[in-house]
């Protein structure tokens, strides 16, 4: 798969307006700030396909990208833990992602995308526990990897492995750098062993 050919789909406010449920997707989570979207741009190589947010959290749309292979897509949900959201959109959006991720058929992965100073917050051990209750397998970036010397980035990626022992037949884990474009081809290993099953 060639993931420069990304191009938008739609948005959809929630999973019922969700495109049709075939082909293959993988969607892409993490909270709000941890690097989402500047991972996406870097995986895709387009700077201006996900939107980097400079008020994150705003927009609470789940944004779907085609790709050059009929059927498959990329999926951008939308971020999660932003300060100022108030608790009942934080409980909508759980119910939303909760639902997404159990009844989309065609959601063959998910990429959990965590800056590596701040990584296994409570949101990203319940993207965890719902994942494995899905059976759904998970690559976590660990971003941001360029504000570590790369002896810290190397400690801190066996450390997290560590601590994922019990998710360890489920996730892979992956030191990414949007700003040094580290783990990119890594990452886009696993979208493709994920997208052409
Ligand atoms: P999102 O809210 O998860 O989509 O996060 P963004 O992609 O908008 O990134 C949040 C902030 O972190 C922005 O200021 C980005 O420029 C910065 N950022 C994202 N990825 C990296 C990275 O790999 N390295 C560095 N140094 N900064 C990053």
């Amino acid at each position: 798969i060639s993931y420069n050919s990304a191009r938008f789909l739609t948005s959809a406010p929630t999973i019922t307006q969700c495109p049709k449920d075939s082909g293959s997707e993988v969607a892409f989570a993490g909270r709000s700030n941890a690097g989402k979207s500047s991972a996406i741009n870097t995986i895709t190589n387009n700077s201006k396909l996900a939107r980097t947010s400079k008020t994150p959290g705003r927009t609470q749309l789940i944004n779907f990208f085609t790709l050059n292979v009929p059927g498959c897509r990329l999926v951008d949900l939308p971020g999660y833990g932003y300060a100022k959201v108030s608790k009942e959109v934080k409980t909508e959006w759980q119910e939303h992602m909760d639902e997404y991720l159990h009844a989309r058929e065609s959601l063959k992965g998910l990429v959990l995308v965590m800056d590596i100073r701040k990584p296994l917050s409570d949101f990203d051990t319940m993207m965890l526990e719902w994942a494995e209750a899905s059976k759904l397998p998970i690559s976590i970036l660990l971003t941001k990897a360029d504000k570590l010397r790369s002896g810290a980035a190397k400690n801190l990626l066996a450390k997290i492995k560590t601590e994922l022992k019990e998710f360890e037949y489920l996730a892979s884990v992956i030191l990414f750098s949007s700003l040094k474009k580290t783990g990119v081809e890594n990452a886009q290993k696993q979208l493709d062993s994920w997208l052409m099953e």
